[in-house]
């Protein structure tokens, strides 16, 4: 069986959503979704920003972008031109980054979702609007972490993006806006400098997609204004072979697989689970809070068949592998 932190996650957090998606998939993708994958293979690309640009334009060609507040080519510029940025910060940061290898988990097979640095560590990259301590806590709980340390049975340092809150389809943060100079229209800033008067009222904001701008002057001037350094974070989690936390996740693994098995689309809505500060809306609101029931298959325009799923035979080609043991 091929097991990842996302699938006990998904299964935490609805089983009815769990059994959803071993079958279909939306066919739109969340903004912040588009980000984690132009981010992620930047890190692992030669060039960071090409690599972040080359992922943003394949995942774009693949699913529309879920933006009601933001014509969809406007919202794939801005997360792509914020994918350029955070993947070079990060490459700056860590260097390059290659997807971790699976392993063998007793008789099961584990998919990390991690990254190696050259140095031999394990990161996980986190997108966050904000970074606090309560942030900070969740995720270190989280599947993502306790799961893969539990799986893998080594350290693994978060390394958490500040990405800013979203309003109106934009995401607000340094990585995506700054103030130009109101005469010198070259001269841009990110905050008040020590020492300054900081910024009159002259000073325009303007966002990253008004401006011609490389990707490399702009994050230097980032890290010039000393904006970059509250921005992205990393914290290290201990792996120990006595921590009594890693054992019960490890437990607490076998005993969630049999309920992954009888998960089902009647499963009973988790209704906490639709919404999420952190996650967005579920995909699958259509279909639970829809006020007459309706099937997937009547809402093409939503859904589509897994690319490894074919109606015809309808057997999940991934659902008995994943069962079957
Ligand atoms: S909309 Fe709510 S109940 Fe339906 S699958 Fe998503 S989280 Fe579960």
């Amino acid at each position: 069986m091929i097991l990842s932190a996302a699938l006990y996650e998904t299964m935490d957090r609805c089983p009815r959503r769990f059994a959803l998606e071993k079958t279909h998939e939306p066919v739109t993708i969340s903004p912040v979704a588009m980000l984690y994958a132009g981010v992620e293979c930047g890190l692992t690309s030669s060039d960071p920003c090409e690599g972040a640009r080359d992922a943003i334009r394949s995942v774009a060609a693949d699913k529309d972008i879920d933006s009601p507040n933001l014509a969809a080519m406007s919202a794939v510029r801005h997360v792509g031109l914020m994918a350029e940025v955070i993947a070079l910060a990060l490459r700056r940061k860590v260097g390059m980054l290659k997807a971790a290898a699976p392993v063998s988990m007793g008789e099961h097979q584990w998919t990390p979702h991690l990254y190696e640095t050259t140095q031999g560590s394990l990161r996980r990259i986190v997108l966050v609007p904000y970074i606090d301590d309560d942030v900070l806590r969740g995720y270190a709980h989280s599947w993502g972490t306790v799961g893969e340390i539990a799986a893998l049975r080594r350290d693994v340092t978060l390394t958490f993006v500040a990405i800013g809150p979203q309003r109106l389809g934009r995401r607000h943060s340094a990585w995506t806006k700054c103030y130009r100079h109101p005469l010198r229209t070259s001269v841009l800033r990110f905050g008040r400098r020590k020492g300054s008067n900081g910024l009159t009222s002259g000073w325009l904001e303007v966002w990253r997609e008004q401006v011609d701008i490389a990707p490399n002057r702009w994050l230097d001037q980032m890290d010039n204004d000393g904006v970059l350094e509250d921005m992205i974070q990393s914290r290290r989690i201990q792996f120990r072979e006595d921590d009594f936390r890693v054992q019960r996740a490890s437990e607490d693994m076998l005993k969630i697989l049999p309920q992954m098995e009888v998960a089902t689309t009647e499963s009973p809505m988790r209704r906490m689970s639709c919404d999420s500060v952190i996650h967005g809306p579920c995909p699958f609101q259509p279909l639970c809070w829809s006020p007459v029931p309706v099937d997937m298959e009547e809402m093409p325009h939503l859904y589509r068949w897994r690319k490894d799923v074919t109606p015809a035979s309808e057997e999940p080609s991934f659902y008995p592998s994943f069962c079957s043991s």
